[in-house]
């Protein structure tokens, strides 16, 4: 095959596996996806704390309920001992119904933070809720962004493959005086190979002669252009 043909080739190759190593839409992806994982991460801690904040109120709750019940029990007991007329002594009244007192104060207070908790109860459980929707919500966008991600990845490594190895084969077959010079001069220009098309550079837009373009097309070498330096590429149309 051509030479010129197959260095155009290989500069074809290069400039796709430049390309695809570049692919700037991955690395948005990787930050979408880096950012619904500390999401994901912070919504499952939140969930957490109200699920242990519930089971306290739960227990708190419970222990409420007993003590109430205790105190209750204490109530009457004293109660009925002030009401069926077995305590004579005074001082004994007295310090029954201060002890009445104190025990339907204990017993508001506690009926009062248990009122309270029962109110952050059934805010917490729409929390929950709500944050478990979200979670749900947040896992399946990740798990489809994942995969999305994924598959892109994998195309990229299997058209760097393939590329890698039309490269591979291209620079075999192509003869070394060539590939040096075209790799030589690929350092400070890109891309080094144009095509000329209508007697023209399409690097730079300068006219080629006539005769020079003979050359090029009977002569399998490089040519460069005088004007950019860039290599000359005309196509074999015949
Ligand atoms: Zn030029």
């Amino acid at each position: 095959m051509d030479q010129m043909l197959l260095l155009w080739k290989l500069q074809s190759c290069e400039t796709s596996l430049e390309e695809v190593n570049e692919k700037k839409n991955l690395a948005t992806m990787e930050r979408k996806i880096k950012k619904m994982k500390i999401d994901h991460c912070n919504l499952r801690n939140n969930l957490k704390k109200l699920i242990r904040e519930y089971k306290d109120i739960e227990n708190i709750l419970m222990k409420n309920n007993h003590q109430c019940k205790n105190l209750y029990f204490q109530l009457k007991e004293i109660e009925k001992e002030i009401y069926d007329g077995s305590v004579n002594d005074l001082k004994i009244y007295q310090k029954r119904e201060k002890e009445i007192n104190l025990l339907k104060e204990t017993i508001q207070s506690v009926e009062d933070q248990s009122l309270e908790k029962m109110i952050r109860k059934e805010e917490i459980q729409k929390e929950i809720l709500k944050n478990k929707k979200v979670l749900k919500s947040v896992e399946k966008i990740y798990k489809e962004s994942k995969e999305i991600y994924d598959e892109e990845i994998k195309n990229i490594e299997n058209q760097q493959k393939e590329l890698q190895g039309n490269i591979e084969k291209l620079q075999e077959k192509i003869e070394k005086p060539f590939l040096d010079i075209y790799k030589n001069l690929k350092k400070d220009i890109k891309p080094i190979l144009v095509k000329v098309d209508r007697e023209t550079c399409t690097g730079c837009n300068m006219g080629i002669s006539i005769i020079r373009l003979k050359n090029i097309q009977q002569n399998e070498t490089i040519y460069t252009c005088e004007n950019c330096g860039r290599i000359l590429y005309v196509e074999d149309i015949s």
